[in-house]
């Protein structure tokens, strides 16, 4: 089967929204948030349901279904990814559509947050029935998205591909071309220098910031790594590159180990030619559960929510937790995390940097002129370091976790762009 049905919401503690909401209620009680703001924060601006006809190869006809959350418009226009997976459910698009409003706004970025996702399982589609899928897609959101409405970009299984069709897509029903519809494009049709590898590099760059912190040292600091695909494997590539030590990579199908250090390079070949990262020459396989437990400086879950839960807290055994993913923790596994002393960068900051430069292409296509790659990363280092600085330093002036000093910077932010704008009627 193609099309996966719709699923029902889960109840439970593996439901994102839950630890969304959970984690927002959080904050906006320790801000003293007024109930009427909360109320607004906790309803997203716009939900959108689209079935999506798609003529399959063979003949037949398959019916997908995507959804589009556009959680706040309060700081600009909504922004966030497109994720393709068989799992995707309308609670999770939600999560995640709230948890980028809070990431523009730690950021500082003009943004409101939004988040698609269509149920499928793109292993089993064709490139030619992806193209159609998307281009549906994007014909059934035409109304709803725009630059400056709302600007999709890439996420899980989706990439510079699927962002051209929809700008493509799009600019054909506008009836000109608009690049800055969606970010995360080729650099040919407007896409920025950088913004493949940002989500990698920003998530290196704050780890950095907190082994500062914690006074450990590049050279020695040894470095765990779930997920390889555009976050994981990018953030493997640069830190192995910079002199960090990548002593395992994690999958879902188990763990590549070893202690003096990965070659990132041959493992990524290796995985090309054959498809998993496991039976690497050069490395000794694990389990899954092995890899993530195991004695290391940085643990960076990099792929899927839910990594981390209440269940299994307690075994991690790294310093630093830099949550490259959105959601890898849920919301039981943070009081676990606290106790243990782990040094959490939360995902609204430390894997900020992908939107970051999604909003320096954004610019770009609106001024008609590129920067040099140089340019790009110094300024996205730039507001992540900055970023970092203003979390950790609300953190020891409130007295709370870097979640949730990020969580208030954020609320406290786009609450006041709510009070500023008022309610309109
Ligand atoms: N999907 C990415 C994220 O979760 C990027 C979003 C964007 O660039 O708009 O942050």
């Amino acid at each position: 089967m193609i099309a996966a049905a719709e699923k029902p919401p889960m109840a439970d503690e593996f439901n994102p929204l839950l630890s969304a909401e959970a984690r927002l209620d959080n904050a906006a009680k320790l801000l003293g948030l007024d109930d009427g703001i909360l109320k607004v924060l906790r309803s997203p601006s716009r939900e959108l349901t689209v079935h999506i006809p798609v003529m399959l190869d063979d003949g037949r006809i398959e019916v997908f279904t995507g959804y589009r959350v556009q959680h706040s418009i309060a700081r600009g226009p909504a922004k966030g990814g497109i994720r393709y997976a068989p799992d995707v459910t309308l609670d999770e698009v939600r999560a995640l559509a709230s948890w980028m409003t809070w990431k523009c706004a730690v950021t500082n970025l003009p943004f409101g947050g939004a988040k698609g996702g269509i149920i499928c399982d793109p292993n089993l589609l064709s490139p030619g029935e992806l193209e159609r899928m998307t281009r549906r897609y994007t014909a059934q959101l035409y109304e709803f998205i725009g630059p400056e409405i709302d600007v999709p970009a890439p996420d899980v299984n989706t990439n510079e591909q699927t962002m051209a069709w929809l700008m493509d897509t799009y600019s054909m029903r506008a009836g000109h071309t608009e690049t800055a519809v969606v970010t995360g494009k080729p650099i040919d049709l407007g896409g920025s220098r950088g913004r493949t590898e940002a989500t990698g590099r920003g998530c290196m760059v704050v780890t950095q910031e907190a082994m500062k912190r914690l006074g450990l040292e590049r050279a020695s600091a040894r470095v765990v790594i779930q997920g390889f695909g555009n976050v994981g494997g990018m953030a493997a590539r640069l830190m192995s590159r910079a002199g960090f030590k990548i002593i395992a990579i994690v999958e879902y199908d188990g763990t590549v180990y070893n202690e003096k250090g990965l070659d990132i390079r041959a493992l990524a070949e290796h995985r090309k030619k054959t498809g998993s990262i496991l039976e690497f020459p050069e490395g000794q396989d694990l389990s899954r559960d092995e890899g993530l437990y195991l004695d290391t400086d940085v643990l960076m879950p990099a792929a899927r929510e839910n990594v981390i839960t209440s269940e299994n807290a307690h075994k991690l055994r790294c310093k630093i937790l830099c949550e490259g993913a959105n959601g890898p923790s849920t919301h039981l596994a943070d009081p676990i995390l606290r106790d243990k002393g782990i040094f959490v960068i939360p995902d609204i900051l430390a894997n900020a940097g992908g939107v970051t430069v999604s909003y320096f292409e954004w610019v770009q296509d609106r001024m008609g002129y590129f920067w040099n790659e140089q340019l790009v990363n110094d300024r996205m280092e730039e507001i992540m370091i900055n970023s970092f600085r203003d979390v950790v330093a609300y953190a020891e002036k409130h007295a709370v976790d870097n979640r949730t000093a990020a969580y208030m910077l954020a609320l406290d932010r786009v609450a006041f762009a709510i009070k500023l704008r008022g309610i309109y009627a």
